[in-house]
């Protein structure tokens, strides 16, 4: 993960200021709803919920875009610009998104929020095949994948319920009222997480992906191994995919996960040696067009990977 130097973001804002020299377009949110920008999808499904329609929530990220590698543009700097509030999952995720909004600070404008704060962090050093992650060790070593535990889900709920209470105080009760609404339905899905996996053939969670489900395997007490690192910059390595063929042979595994941000081609050459068949899990960092058309949710995706969870891990 590269961060934005000084340099860059300058050029950025220089972009900004031409760019708003000819732009008279009105702002986009209809009157009086609050204006909030979001990075990554889990954070905006959550203050979609929140909001309610009492808010206008974008979604920073274009669909099917790489979220770890994802840098500021213009069109970023301009949507932060017009903000009311900004969230953000905290530096680890977002290692531009402080830095960006200093840069568009006007008169305590937009209000900030980290949704990651106060959330169970595991150590992104856990177990990703010995590769050292530098951007996370940069950022303390914490894994960002905070979104995959569902009891971080809800924690999450919370700091964007208080940030949209900051942003609007006249609204908190309202904004409280949804995200109660919203973490029920969590909870219920947690609920089924803890049931659904609690009896099955095998723990063992082979995963042809990058380092994102660490938190699921934390709190479902997964042996959990991934191809690649934490943020997928470089290619496995081939000790790493013998390690991978070794294990779902000495365990007799049926199955391999593969994930939605990365070509399934490390999966399938897993699955190619041992015969186990490939299952798709959803990191849920960011949607492709045809899932925002088809109304993916948060809630829906972690449905359908419990789903695929249980049929790979055999449970009852
Ligand atoms: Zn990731």
């Amino acid at each position: 993960m590269k961060s934005i130097s000084t340099l860059k973001l300058l050029l950025l804002l220089t972009c900004l200021l031409s760019v708003f020299a000819c732009d008279n377009r009105k702002p986009a949110a209809g009157p009086g709803k609050l204006r909030v920008v979001t990075t990554i999808f889990p954070i905006y499904d959550f203050a979609r919920n929140v909001g309610g329609d009492l808010a206008e929530v974008s979604l920073l990220l274009p669909p099917g875009v790489e979220p770890h590698s994802f840098e500021p543009t213009p069109e970023t700097i301009i949507a932060l610009s017009r903000a009311d509030l900004f969230i953000y999952t905290g530096s680890g995720m977002e290692p531009w998104a402080e830095k960006l909004a200093d840069g568009v600070s006007r008169g305590g404008k937009p209000v900030r929020c980290e949704a990651g704060k106060g959330a169970h962090y595991l150590n992104s050093a856990h177990d990703h095949g010995g590769r050292r992650d530098e951007h996370a060790e940069h950022e303390h070593g914490k894994d960002p994948h905070i979104w995959l535990d569902p009891d971080n889900a809800l924690s999450m709920v919370d700091r964007i319920a208080e940030g949209f209470a900051v942003a609007r105080p006249a609204a908190a009760e309202k904004f409280a009222a949804n995200a109660a609404a919203y973490k029920a339905r969590l909870q219920e899905l947690a609920n089924r997480f803890n049931s659904g996996l609690a009896v099955c053939a095998t723990r063992e969670f082979v995963h042809g992906g990058h380092y994102a489900f660490a938190y699921l395997a934390d709190r479902y007490k997964l042996q959990y191994i991934s191809a690649y690192g934490v943020t997928a910059e470089s290619e496995p390595s081939s000790q790493k995919l013998m390690e991978l063929v070794r294990t779902i042979k000495n365990k007799k595994l049926h199955y391999i996960f593969f994930e939605e941000l990365l070509s399934p081609r490390a999966a399938e050459t897993v699955a190619a040696e041992t015969g186990a068949a490939l299952l798709k899990l959803h990191g849920i960092h960011n949607v492709t067009r045809s899932e925002l058309d088809a109304g993916a949710t948060y809630l829906s995706l972690m449905e359908q990977n419990l789903t695929v969870l249980r049929k790979g891990l055999e449970c009852r």
